[in-house]
């Protein structure tokens, strides 16, 4: 038996699912989760000493690969200051200062502790500032686990196929209004009907939460355009996409401004962090400025602060995202390629450094319902084959894939070698 098996068998005992986050138990590609040891730049390394080139990166977070020795530094100068003060302090501002910088619609920006935290927010927000109830969302976006939008959402949500969670109360789910993404003419119907009572949409503006699908030229558009004839307000998730697809997230990338923007995991630099953000006329409606209640015992945590600003200031120099961008599509490509030599269907997709792979003979993905069609077995072997190889992918074919700085040449040439003998395999 592995330590990694032994670890999982323990785990079950006093945590359910022995995990503290559903994705991470195997459940979709089947086996035993592994064990992480430690991690360093592109690797992962298990509680058995196996090492795995790593494309999950913690989600997201990790774009400058593991264990950056910046970001600890960072981390170690604060750590003797003490954990928490509950307080107020400089970082925290620099913080907010940076973010407002960075990502073009933001005016004011509140520091919480998760993504989830950070959607929850903002759509109290949305609807204490609009005065409705109603929001929008697409099938099979993500937007963490609050209970407006555990309503057909992706990721794990997704994988057990339990869209609609027990214990979201059908009173509070009525409000939540699910359209298909990248179906515009479906948002303008919508918004025909009940538009001066939608408080607000909320979107991935890049899918990545089942698999990675790309907004079609004038979805997002739409979406902007129907908020603003109906006063309703436009939030663009991007927990995910946020200092990923571009510096400036995937508004900077699409020209698109929202009302409202929700970051996590980048921002934190892998500490426990999410924010939201936008217009200051909104934002001021946030306690103690307005009546709409906000708050966090640990929010803007020095260490988590150091850790994201360190992060922030390190991928904002120039060029980094465009090599990232290259490093992508060219391990999207080889990948693509060798595929087609071992006569596998197989697309992939990526916006900058995201990506997502398909097993379908489909030319595009552009909605839940054709990821949905995609070969699962297929992705679930391909799974095992590569993790066997040393290459650790999502563990399930419902996740974005994630590449970081640290991985070099040899990293993407002995991923693209590994996965030829996997499509070979299948
Ligand atoms: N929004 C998006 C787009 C996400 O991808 C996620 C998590 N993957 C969340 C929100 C929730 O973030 P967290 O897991 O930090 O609560």
């Amino acid at each position: 038996m592995s330590r990694s098996a032994e670890l999982f068998s323990a785990a079950q005992k006093h945590i359910p699912g022995g995990v503290n986050s559903p994705v991470r138990a195997f459940r979709s590609v089947g086996g035993t989760p592994i064990f992480i040891e430690r991690a360093q730049g592109a690797y992962l390394y298990d509680v058995d000493g196996k090492a795995y080139i790593d494309y999950v990166g913690s989600w997201g977070p990790m774009i400058t690969g593991h264990a950056d020795p910046e970001i600890l530094a960072a981390v170690r100068e604060r750590l003797d200051y003490g954990l928490s003060y509950g307080a107020p302090t400089a970082l925290e501002t620099h913080m907010a200062d940076l973010l407002c910088e960075l990502v073009p619609s933001m005016e004011m920006v509140r520091m919480v502790n998760s993504g989830t935290e950070a959607t929850m927010s903002a759509l109290r927000l949305a609807r204490g500032y609009t005065k409705r109830d109603k929001i929008v969302k697409f099938e099979g976006c993500y937007h963490g686990h609050s209970d407006s939008l555990l309503v057909k959402a992706g990721s794990g949500a997704l994988t057990f196929g339990e869209p609609n969670s027990p214990g979201v109360p059908a009173d509070l789910a009525q409000h939540t209004l699910t359209l298909s993404f990248n179906d515009s003419q479906q948002v303008k119907d919508c918004f025909a009907r009940l538009g001066d009572q939608i408080a607000a949409v909320i979107v991935e503006p890049v899918a990545g939460n089942m698999n990675c699908i790309p907004p079609e030229a004038e979805f997002l558009q739409t979406l902007r355009e129907v908020c603003d004839t109906s006063g309703s307000l436009l939030i663009f998730d991007e927990v995910m996409t946020g200092f990923r697809v571009a510096l400036g997230g995937a508004q900077a990338h699409y020209g698109i401004t929202p009302d409202l923007t929700t970051l996590g995991k980048i921002v934190g630099g892998g500490l426990p962090v999410g924010a939201f953000g936008g217009k200051a006329e909104v934002m001021r409606h946030i306690s103690p400025l307005g009546p709409v209640y906000q708050a966090g015992t640990l929010s803007g945590n020095p260490l988590a602060m150091a850790a994201g600003l360190a992060l922030l200031n390190k991928i904002r120099q120039p060029g980094f995202h465009q090599q990232l961008s290259n490093k992508t599509e060219q391990l999207c490509q080889g990948l693509q390629t060798r595929a087609q030599a071992a006569g596998v269907p197989f697309l992939t997709q990526n916006v900058g450094a995201m990506f997502g792979l398909f097993f379908t003979d489909a030319p595009q993905v552009t909605s839940f319902d054709e990821a949905t069609q995609c070969h699962l077995e297929s992705f679930n072997r391909f799974f095992h084959l590569m993790l066997d190889a040393g290459v650790y992918l999502a563990p399930s074919a419902y996740e974005a894939g994630f590449i970081s700085s640290a991985h070099t040449e040899t990293e993407i040439q002995a991923t693209l070698q590994a996965a030829e003998q996997a499509f070979k395999q299948l």
